[in-house]
C-alpha cells in the first residue's frame, strides 16, 4: 500500500511499544480513545514551552504567536473536513459538548411542544440524552429509526418518520457499538428534501476514512479530537454558516461577546459566540498536529488500512468456536462487537487483559441497541491505523484461552 506502512506508523506511537502484565501491549480500545503520534505529543510540549499566552484579548508577542496557532488550528481543521469557511468550526469539548450545543441552541430556538426530534436506535448516549432532556425542557417528542438484526438502519421506515413536526435528524455516521457504517448523505438528502436539518455525530467516523461535510451537505458534524489521535477535551462543532448566524449563544462569558453593559450584552460573531472563556488552546494546538499527521499518512490509506485489517479481523473472529458478532453490516469500519459462548464480556476482558490485550466490555454508551440485541454487554475490539494482523492473531489466540479458562 503506497504511502503507509503500519511498521513505520506503530514507530510514531511511543505508548504502543510497552510490556504490560509482561506481555508485549495489544491495544484494541481505540474506539474509546486512540493513542498519540510523538508529533501530537511534541506539539503539546513545543507549545507550552514556546507560545502558551491567553488568545485574542494580548498585544504581546506571545499572545500573539498562541493566538496565531489557536485560530491556524482552526484553518487545519476546516481544510480536514472541507468546510467552505474557517468561522464554521466552533471548537468544544467534545463530540458531547458539540452535541449539546446544538440542543441547547438551535434546539431550544426551533424546536417546542409536539414538534419531533428524530434519532436512531443505534445512537451513543451522547446523540440521545441530549435530546431527550430537550423533549423534556421543550414537550417535543423524541423519534427512533429502527435497526434490524444486523445492524443496519431500517431505510424503509426513514421516509415515514421524517414528518412535518421534525425538526432535526441526529445520526450517527460510524456505530461505536456495532461499526455500522450508516449512510448519512443519503439520509441527508431525504431529509433536506423535507426542510429538515441534520446532524451527523462523526465520533467514529473521521479517524477512518475522509469526511467532506459539502458533500455530505449535512447542517451539523460533530466530532472528538482524543478519538482521532489528538488530545482529550478538544473537539469540533462544525454548522454550516446560516444555521450558526441563527443560533443564539451557548454558555455566557468572555470572548463571546462584543460589548457588556450591566443592563445589555451584545454577543459576538461566529463562532466566537460558542466559545466562552478561555479555550482549551494546547487542545486545539494538538488536534491540529493530529490532523497533520493523518494527512501526511493520507487518509485514503488509512481508510484502505482499515478497510483491509477489518476484514481481516472480521474472518479470524469468526474461526473462534461460539463467538457471535454483534453487528453485522453490510458497510462495516472499525468495531468488532462481540458475545462468546456464554460467557460475560466483562470475564472476556479481564482474561484478555492477563495477555496484555485491551479491549473493552459494556454497553459502549449505547444501550438502546444493546436492548435490540437482546444482551447487556458485548466485548469490543477496535482498530486503528497503528494495529496490524499480528494485533488480531493475539486476539485470537487470547479468546481461545478465555474458552479454556470456562470450558
Ligand atoms: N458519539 C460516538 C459515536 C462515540 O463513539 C462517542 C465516544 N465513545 C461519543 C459520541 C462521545 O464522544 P466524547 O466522549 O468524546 O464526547
Amino acid at each position: 500500500m503506497s504511502g503507509f506502512d503500519v511498521k513505520q506508523v506503530r514507530a510514531d506511537f511511543p505508548i504502543l511499544h510497552q510490556e504490560v502484565r509482561g506481555r508485549p501491549l495489544v491495544y484494541l480500545d481505540s474506539a474509546a480513545t486512540a493513542q498519540k503520534p510523538q508529533a501530537v505529543i511534541d506539539a503539546l510540549v513545543r507549545f507550552y514551552q514556546h507560545d502558551n499566552a491567553n488568545v485574542h484579548r494580548g498585544v504581546h508577542v506571545l499572545s500573539e504567536r498562541a493566538t496565531e496557532a489557536y485560530e491556524g488550528a482552526r484553518e487545519t481543521v476546516r481544510r480536514f473536513i472541507n468546510a467552505r469557511d474557517v468561522k464554521e468550526i466552533v471548537f468544544v469539548r467534545g463530540t458531547t459538548e458539540a452535541i449539546n450545543l446544538v440542543a441547547q441552541t438551535y434546539g431550544r430556538k426551533h424546536i417546542g411542544a409536539g414538534d419531533e426530534v428524530l434519532i436512531t436506535q443505534m445512537e451513543h448516549h451522547a446523540n440521545i440524552v441530549p435530546w431527550r432532556m430537550l423533549c423534556e425542557q421543550t414537550g417535543a417528542v423524541l423519534k427512533v429509526i429502527p435497526v434490524d438484526d444486523r445492524g443496519e438502519l431500517v431505510l424503509d421506515a426513514v421516509d415515514a418518520l421524517l414528518t412535518e413536526r421534525t425538526r432535526i435528524l441526529a445520526v450517527t455516521q460510524v456505530s461505536n457499538a456495532l461499526g455500522t457504517v450508516v449512510p448519512v448523505k443519503e439520509l441527508t438528502r431525504r431529509a433536506h428534501a423535507k426542510g429538515i436539518p441534520v446532524l451527523v455525530d462523526g465520533a467514529q467516523a473521521v479517524t477512518h476514512f475522509p469526511v467532506d461535510v459539502q458533500d455530505l451537505g449535512c447542517d451539523f458534524y460533530a466530532f472528538s479530537g482524543h478519538k482521532m489521535f489528538g488530545p482529550t477535551g478538544i473537539g469540533v462543532l462544525y454548522g454550516r454558516m446560516d444555521r450558526l448566524e441563527a443560533m443564539p449563544p451557548y454558555q455566557g462569558g468572555g470572548d463571546m461577546i462584543l460589548s457588556v453593559t450591566m443592563e445589555k450584552v451584545t454577543y459576538n460573531r461566529v463562532p466566537y459566540r460558542f466559545e466562552a472563556g478561555t479555550p482549551n488552546l494546547e487542545g486545539a494546538v494538538g488536534l491540529a498536529a493530529a490532523i497533520r499527521y493523518l494527512e501526511s499518512l493520507g487518509m485514503e490509506n488509512v481508510a484502505a488500512h482499515d478497510r483491509e485489517l477489518l476484514a481481516y479481523a472480521t474472518q479470524a473472529l469468526e474461526s473462534v468456536p461460539g463467538l457471535r458478532m454483534v453487528g453485522t453490516a453490510r458497510e462495516k469500519s472499525g468495531v468488532l462487537s462481540f458475545m462468546l459462548a456464554d460467557i460475560h464480556p466483562h470475564d472476556v476482558g479481564t482474561i484478555l487483559d492477563r495477555e496484555g490485550i485491551c479491549i473493552r466490555t459494556g454497553h459502549h454508551c449505547a444501550q438502546p441497541v444493546m436492548q435490540h440485541f437482546k444482551v447487556p454487554a458485548t466485548s469490543r475490539a477496535s482498530l486503528a491505523l497503528y494495529n496490524t494482523r499480528e494485533d488480531v492473531d493475539a486476539l485470537v489466540r487470547g479468546l481461545h484461552k478465555v474458552l479454556e479458562v470456562f470450558q
